[in-house]
Formats: structure tokens, C-alpha cells, sequence
């Protein structure tokens, strides 16, 4: 078992260790000390590659790597409560929007326990052609080996999830390197695996500083793939210096939806206002850019605005709180200034805009010009633009007129108008009236274009960190 959570220390070779130094991790909200957390450098880093390789040496069989995968999702739920108040203590996330949190790390870890078991390649029709003939082929479907993962703060514990429940499904040992602001969720899952039987050396953390343990990671031969969730900026340097890994990116996004007239609108302005403001907007698919048909702009807009105005700013431990804080001052004051920017420009700031204490208020920004950053950069806080438009080709460029591609979406009575958008929208994902912030842990996640160049999803993922071997059998 490890130490509390208030003193933790990290996971080397089925062993918990201290380092000698200490990493504080201070509540984005209060400013109060979480706990400390062992840091490591390089030399851990290196040890834990050393112990993943001898790990994988031992390949644990698919039935043993499900029954692990299953029982830690059996333990999220057994300690669901506390892993929930890990998550908003250590992220500045809501109580109730860490508890869905929980709830969809155990549905992660349930799916990849399902892929473990279907695991399995395919067989080649060699009698296709005439130099197949007479031969039997097939491919299994081998363990890429040894994965780096690197995970972001913002779902400190679903995305760890999403790296290590894959990654263990297809048989690949891991070295994880979870976001120093959070760092005691994933370290938590870390004791859960210990605790459901994963041998020794099949999952490693690593908290310390990104560059020297990310220059590890990368310069290590036997590290066969670095699975990435961040942003482009660190994620696309990461791929460009790794040419002969599989660095697997999943990155920002400026989401956009587009409300057409036909819409339910009443139900349209409720999940907009639920998704551009959740964890105050620092999900990677939180509604940022709202483009409505201009018939439908003013009614939409007297059903939102009193919706968003409505979502109670607070502290995150608080069971009513719907919007926390952001991360840290740094992105509080980026945020600002992006509003500043437009208001400067000349956009209407129809609520927030300013802060409530020291939390930024959920900010609803109409008329904001398309290059301003409010329009086609990630914002990742609580801000949303609204534009009228006349016809949906105008509203699909508007859409589109971004770096990004992960998700988007469309609200419309039409199935025809939401074919036509499904299949124009840039994007790796198209939700049809739902906003583009849902996500069910199963999907095929990811995006194109700075977006990425993956997806997520146990089924997926497990695709991305295997590789065919090809097996053939002479006959005659
Ligand atoms: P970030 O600054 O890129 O950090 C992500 C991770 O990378 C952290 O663990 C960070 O470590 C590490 N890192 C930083 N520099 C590194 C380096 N030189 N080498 C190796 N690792 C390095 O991103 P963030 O601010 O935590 O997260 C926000 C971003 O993630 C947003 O753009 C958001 O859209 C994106 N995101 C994408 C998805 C998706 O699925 N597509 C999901 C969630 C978030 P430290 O914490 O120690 O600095």
C-alpha cells in the first residue's frame, strides 16, 4: 500500500519510493496544500524503463489482464467518494463533476478489460493469389512493447485511464507520467492496480519535471510508443524528435456548434450552457464557439444567457457548485486578457466578462470577429462567442475556420441538414443534438488537422499500441 494521500510516494518496479525531494501540490481554489508528491528525474525515469522491460518479459496471458482491468474497475466503484474528492481537492474540479469523472474511469477500464479478451488477429486469404497458393496465413496480434504515457490536468484520473487500461489490455507495460498539478488520482489508480494483482513493473508513475523525464521517454529505444494527451504545442515537439515511435497525440480543440432554426431550442440553450462552462471550460470539447441561424439567434440567446447566468461559481468542494476555478493564476490571466482582446475589438460581453473573487465568471461574448482568439484559438475557461448566420455553408466555414478538429456539433430538426453537416464538418467526432462535449468512453475519440493524430477508446487504443505479426504455413 502506499502512504496517504497527503504524502505520496511514486510506483518504480512494484516498489513505492522516495526520491529525497518533494513536489507540493496546491489546491487551485484555495491556494491551500493538497500534498507533496516524490519527484523524480531521469535516473527514475530510467529505472522504470529498466522495470517495464523486465516485466514484459513475462507476457501476463489476456484472462489475467482482464480479471486486473475488471477488478480495478470494481475498486473505483468500491472508493468511488474518495477518488471523486482526490480529483476536486487536486484539480479545482466540482464535487459533482468529479464524481462523473469516477464514475467514467471504471466504464474505461471495463471496456479495455473487454478488449483484452477479444484480442486476436486475422486470418490472410493466401489462395487470393497465385503466389499464396498451397500456404495457410494469419496474424497475431503482438504488444507494440514498452508505452510512455503522458496525461494532462484537466481529467486527472479518466485520462490515466485512458492510457493504462488500453495499454495493459493489449499486454504493453507502461511508464506513466501523469500532470505535476494532479498528480494523486492517477497515483491512487496506480495503488488500485498494485491492489487487484498487476505484478511488478507492469505500470509505473513518474511525477517530476515534464522535459527531463519526457527527454527520457524519448530518447529510450526500448519505449516503443508514447501515448500523448496535452497540448499541440508540447505534443506535435514530442512526435517531430520520436520519428521511429508511435507517439500518439490527442490535443486541444475550439469547439463549435451549430444551432439551426429548426432546433428544440429550449433544449439546445440547456446543454450549452451544462457544456461551455463545465470545469470551467477546461475540457478539451467544451462548446466555445455558438453559431445560430439568424431567425433562431434572439430566442436562443433569451433561453441561454438566464442559464448560464444561473450556474453557480464557487468552491469546487461545494455540492452545488457548477463552475470552479481555473487550474492556475497564469491561465486565469490569459483568459482575461483573450476577453480583453475582443472587447477591445469591439464584441459585446452579454454576461461575466470579470471575475467573481478570484473565480472568472462564465462569459458569453457576442460579435467577436473570426480571427480574434476567442474564435479559432482553444480558450480552455469558461467563455463562449455566439454569431448569427444565415445559411448553414456559412455557418459550416465558420465552423471549420479553425486549426483544430477534435469534436463539433449541430442542433437541427433536419436529419438531412445534420448528414450534410456530419459529413462537411472537419472533425473527428459530429454530435447531432447533443453538444460536442459528450463523450462516452467507448467512442472512437480523437481528432484531425493540430488535433491530434489518434484515437482513444479502449477498442482503439488497444489498435494503435499492437502490431500484426504475420504467421505462414507452408502446405504442401
Ligand atoms: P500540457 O501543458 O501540454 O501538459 C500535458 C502533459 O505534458 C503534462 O503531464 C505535462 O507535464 C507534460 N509535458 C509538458 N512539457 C513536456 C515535455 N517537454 N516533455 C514531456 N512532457 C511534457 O497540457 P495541459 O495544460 O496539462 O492540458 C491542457 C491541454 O490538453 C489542452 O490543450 C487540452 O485541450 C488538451 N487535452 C486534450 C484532450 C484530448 O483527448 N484530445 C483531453 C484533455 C486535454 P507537467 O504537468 O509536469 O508540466
Amino acid at each position: 500500500m502506499a502512504t496517504t494521500a497527503s504524502e505520496q510516494k511514486l510506483l518504480i518496479g512494484g516498489e513505492w519510493i522516495e526520491t529525497g525531494d518533494w513536489i507540493d501540490v496546491r489546491s487551485p481554489y484555495s491556494g491551500e496544500l493538497v500534498g507533496r508528491v516524490a519527484k523524480a528525474g531521469a535516473a527514475e525515469a530510467r529505472r522504470a524503463i529498466d522495470a517495464a522491460e523486465a516485466a514484459m518479459r513475462e507476457p501476463l496471458p489476456a484472462h489475467k489482464r482482464a480479471e486486473i482491468l475488471v477488478k480495478v474497475a470494481g475498486y473505483l466503484g468500491r472508493r468511488h467518494e474518495e477518488i471523486a474528492q482526490t480529483i476536486s481537492a487536486e484539480a479545482g474540479k466540482p464535487l459533482k463533476a468529479a464524481r462523473v469523472e469516477t464514475s467514467r474511469a471504471m466504464s474505461t477500464f471495463t471496456m479495455a478489460a473487454v478488449e483484452a479478451r477479444k484480442l486476436t488477429g486475422e486470418m490472410v486469404p493466401m489462395d487470393a493469389s497465385q503466389a499464396g497458393a498451397g500456404k495457410l496465413a494469419f496474424t497475431l496480434r503482438q504488444p507494440i512493447g514498452i508505452v510512455g504515457a503522458i496525461s494532462p490536468f484537466n481529467f486527472p484520473l479518466n485520462l490515466v485511464a485512458h492510457k493504462i487500461a488500453p495499454a495493459l489490455a493489449a499486454g504493453c507495460a507502461v511508464v506513466l507520467k501523469p500532470a505535476s498539478q494532479t498528480p494523486f488520482s492517477a497515483l491512487l489508480l496506480a495503488e488500485l492496480e498494485t491492489e487487484a494483482g498487476l505484478p511488478p513493473g507492469w505500470l509505473n508513475v513518474l511525477v517530476g519535471p515534464a522535459s527531463e523525464l519526457g527527454d527520457v521517454l524519448i530518447g529510450d529505444e526500448r519505449v516503443r510508443a508514447i501515448t500523448f494527451t496535452g497540448s499541440g504545442e508540447v505534443g506535435w515537439k514530442l512526435a517531430e524528435r520520436a520519428p521511429r515511435k508511435r507517439v500518439k497525440l490527442e490535443l486541444g480543440n475550439a469547439t463549435p456548434v451549430i444551432v439551426e432554426a429548426d432546433a428544440d431550442l429550449e433544449d439546445a440553450a440547456q446543454r450549452l450552457a451544462a457544456n461551455a462552462f463545465s470545469f470551467a471550460g477546461q475540457s478539451c470539447i467544451s462548446v466555445q464557439r455558438i453559431y445560430v441561424q439568424r431567425d433562431a439567434y434572439d430566442e436562443l440567446l433569451s433561453q441561454f444567457v438566464p442559464k448560464v447566468e444561473a450556474l453557480v461559481v464557487g468552491d469546487p468542494a461545494d455540492e452545488a457548485t457548477d463552475v470552479g476555478p481555473l487550474i492556475d493564476k497564469d491561465a486565469r490571466e490569459r483568459v482575461l486578457a483573450w476577453i480583453d482582446e475582443a472587447r477591445t475589438a469591439g464584441a459585446e460581453i452579454l454576461t461575466g466578462g470579470d471575475l467573481d473573487g478570484e473565480l472568472l465568471r462564465p462569459t458569453v461574448i457576442a460579435n467577436a470577429g473570426p480571427g480574434l482568439k476567442v474564435s479559432c484559438e482553444e480558450v480552455f475557461g469558461p467563455v463562449c462567442t455566439v454569431t448569427a448566420y444565415d445559411t448553414l455553408d456559412e455557418a459550416i466555414e465558420l465552423a471549420n475556420g479553425t486549426r483544430y478538429g477534435l469534436q463539433g456539433g449541430i442542433f437541427t430538426g433536419s436529419i438531412k441538414t445534420a448528414l450534410v453537416a456530419a459529413q462537411r464538418l472537419e472533425f473527428g467526432g459530429v454530435t447531432v443534438n447533443e453538444a460536442p462535449t459528450f463523450r462516452a468512453d467507448q467512442m472512437p475519440y480523437g481528432g484531425v488537422k493540430d488535433s491530434g493524430n489518434t484515437r482513444e477508446g479502449p477498442a482503439y487504443a488497444v489498435r494503435e499500441l499492437t502490431e500484426d505479426r504475420l504467421v505462414v504455413i507452408e502446405l504442401e
